[in-house]
């Protein structure tokens, strides 16, 4: 047998959410908006004539940029897209964590990041978050190769306020910082008027949450016009077309609708007030999320005893094994009312026939 083996880049993949293919089912387990995307995406797709496919996309995807561009009122040179955030995180750590020094994010915090790191090769090292799992932002002045973590953070939810974002920023001019904003449409404050003052900050932000478009994979990221630039060089050189034309015109259209965007943030985020309300009553303990999940523990009841009992029922939740911390958490989606409604009804059957709450 050869050594070909040998010299595998051996890799532990990350773990997405399941996507089981049951007709009926409550999926609260991948943070996906349980709304239909703006009717715009509909009307393109109902529309596009098959024959273009024969034509390569757009490689700079202009039409979704300059969509993106002037709902942001930022200039087109400051915007790169990409296959979803992962993509667009994937290229940040391919461009710019490249000094061999650590790379710092918090320890509880977006499992893909480690992945790159690993796969990539870049050194890292995870900043313990406080004990109501919340970032410090003095934790992160130190010497290191870049700075990268969610706000609000996943899978706590915890928002960071724009103050300590700042700090962060301001602590390390000499690397870049990156704010993963997945989750910030649904109550917190964006970074994204802070790149005009630091060109060292990228913000990442996606249209698979607040806009419902999590199958079409749209991911984009804010900077400086020069870190936009070093961007496109590494996409260029790895893949020009990373965009098909589909999502191209989908996410372009879509993007318009900024009434519809605003209506259904704020019915998932009255969906998911009334939700905490309800989850208190049953004594659960959770953060004060400001994102499209929450975070949440039963003081009786083991994670993954409720999480095995929720998925016997359809009702799809996730659970983390790792770190050691928040195995106790199960990390909820905010879905329609009806299907929270469910929810809320299973567990109060639950805690009930185990006389638990
Ligand atoms: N960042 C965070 C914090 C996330 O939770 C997710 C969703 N898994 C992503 C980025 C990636 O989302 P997408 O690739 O769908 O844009």
């Amino acid at each position: 047998m050869g050594k070909w083996e040998d010299n595998v880049r051996r890799v532990v993949p990350y773990t997405p959410g399941e996507q089981p293919k049951k007709a009926h089912m409550i999926k609260l387990n991948t943070n996906e908006n349980p709304y239909p995307p703006a009717p715009e995406a509909a009307e393109v797709l109902k529309s596009f004539d098959a024959s273009d496919l024969r034509r390569y996309p757009d490689p700079a995807a202009q039409d979704l940029i300059c969509g993106i561009a002037d709902f942001y009122h930022v200039k087109s040179e400051q915007v790169f897209a990409g296959v979803g955030s992962d993509d667009v995180l994937a290229m940040i750590f391919l461009t710019f964590f490249n000094s061999g020094r650590p790379v710092l994010f918090p320890d509880i915090t977006y499992s893909f990041y480690d992945v790159w790191a690993k796969m990539l090769r870049i050194p890292y090292e995870t900043v313990p978050l406080d004990a109501d799992f919340r970032i410090q932002s003095e934790d992160y002045n130190r010497p290191c190769g870049g700075v990268i973590f969610p706000n609000p953070n996943a899978p706590t939810g915890e928002l960071l306020p724009l103050a300590s974002i700042e700090a962060v920023i301001r602590q390390n001019p000499d690397v870049i910082v990156v704010v993963d904003e997945a989750y910030i449409d649904f109550g917190g404050e964006s970074a994204l008027p802070l790149i005009e003052k630091y060109d060292n900050l990228l913000v990442v932000q996606t249209f698979s949450k607040s806009r419902a478009l999590a199958g079409s994979r749209i991911g984009y990221a804010f900077g400086a016009p020069k870190l936009i630039r070093y961007l496109n060089d590494v996409k260029y050189s790895f893949n020009s077309y990373t965009m098909d034309r589909v999502t191209i015109e989908v996410g372009a259209a879509a993007i318009k609708n900024r009434a519809y965007f605003e209506e259904t943030i704020k019915k998932i985020v009255a969906t998911r007030e009334w939700t905490k309300e309800e989850l208190r009553k049953l004594g659960f303990v959770f953060g004060d999320s400001k994102s499209n999940f929450i975070f949440a523990a039963h003081p009786k009841i083991p994670a993954e005893e409720l999480f095995e009992a929720l998925k016997e029922a359809d009702i799809y939740v996730r659970h983390f094994t790792e770190p050691e911390r928040i195995r106790n958490y199960l990390r909820i989606t905010i879905g329609t009312d009806a299907e929270m409604q469910e929810l809320i009804s299973f567990l109060k059957q639950y805690g009930k026939d185990r006389r638990l709450c």
